[in-house]
């Protein structure tokens, strides 16, 4: 599916409009948004990856269509989030407009499958760099890092404070998640539900049909905040879990361009405009020091 930017005025006139268009997002005091320009005479070697898209003047991206503060699919039909900024960011460095952007939905054990095939050219989607990932996939970044935590039911009726409660409660994780992983290893005995999505799980959790939903403290945070009544958040993470942007196996060019453009976005403020527009609206968290970019 093409998804256009409501914003069409704006993406004629070249820019990329970092607020997202939502009220929640968009123009309250935490959430000012901001503009990136979009690169007009963008210029790269020949052959390469930026190249080819730059000369396409379209890319398309893999990001999360279910979480909120990340990539959530709005009623206008359009992802918003942190990672979704993130990665027109990268697409206004390759001189592509947001208009050019064909976001598709890649669920947590999509990723992979999808940049191996070409179905997707790159992939921004609260997703950890890892070893294993890294033989069959590259990655940028990081550019946040992030850590394993446990979602309750509001109240925390069953008085769950660590992973360590894993192993007696009925947890729910996502398939092909690094948490999800992390329970199997550590915690083979747990009750573990696997989903394709979190909102699935949190809905699970508001049926009481689990206890608890475990993956990164930021995505769980984002549920909390839009269900305050619902849920509430263990807030005691036990893993680190770097986001990288994920693109094909081996194109290194690609890699370093992409670094590069994170590196300058965290020191001329477009990060943390990002951060401050999406994730940062919905729950009320500061623009943590950006981590350092790791060039392996
Ligand atoms: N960051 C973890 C991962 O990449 C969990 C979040 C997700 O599934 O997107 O597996």
């Amino acid at each position: 599916m093409r998804v256009r930017r409501m914003n069409a005025a704006l993406a004629a006139l070249g820019l990329v409009v970092l607020a997202a268009c939502s009220s929640e997002a968009g123009d309250d005091a935490e959430g000012p948004g901001a503009t990136v320009p979009v690169e007009e005479d963008a210029e790269f070697d020949e052959g390469t990856t930026m190249a080819e898209l730059a000369e396409a003047g379209a890319i398309t991206i893999g990001t999360k269509f279910d979480q909120p503060g990340f990539g959530l699919v709005s009623p206008g039909g359009e992802p918003e989030g942190f990672d979704v900024e993130i990665a027109k960011i990268v697409a206004a460095k390759l001189g592509i407009a947001a208009d050019g952007i064909e976001w598709v939905e890649t669920v947590s054990q999509n990723r992979e499958p999808f940049l191996e095939q070409g179905q997707v050219d790159m992939v921004v989607a609260t997703y950890t760099i890892n070893d294993d990932r890294k033989e069959i996939i590259d990655f940028a970044g990081p550019y946040y890092v992030a850590g394993q935590d446990i979602m309750v039911a509001a109240g925390n009726p069953l008085g769950v404070e660590g992973e360590e409660s894993l192993a007696d409660i009925r947890v729910c994780s996502v398939n092909g998640s690094t948490p999800a992983g992390y329970v199997q290893e550590n915690y083979p005995e747990a009750a573990l539900t696997l989903f394709d999505e979190y909102s699935l799980c949190a809905e699970a959790l508001k049926n009481d049909q689990v206890d608890a939903v475990t993956t990164d403290n930021v995505i769980l945070t984002s549920f909390v905040a839009q269900d305050p009544e619902s849920f509430e958040l263990v807030d005691n993470p036990f893993t680190e879990e770097p986001y990288g942007i994920g693109i094909p196996l081996g194109d290194d060019d690609f890699r370093s361009f992409i670094n590069d453009v994170l590196e300058e976005s965290f020191e001329d403020g477009a990060w943390a405009a990002a951060w401050d527009a999406t994730a940062g609206a919905i729950t009320g968290a500061e623009a943590p020091e950006p981590p350092a970019v790791d060039r392996y």
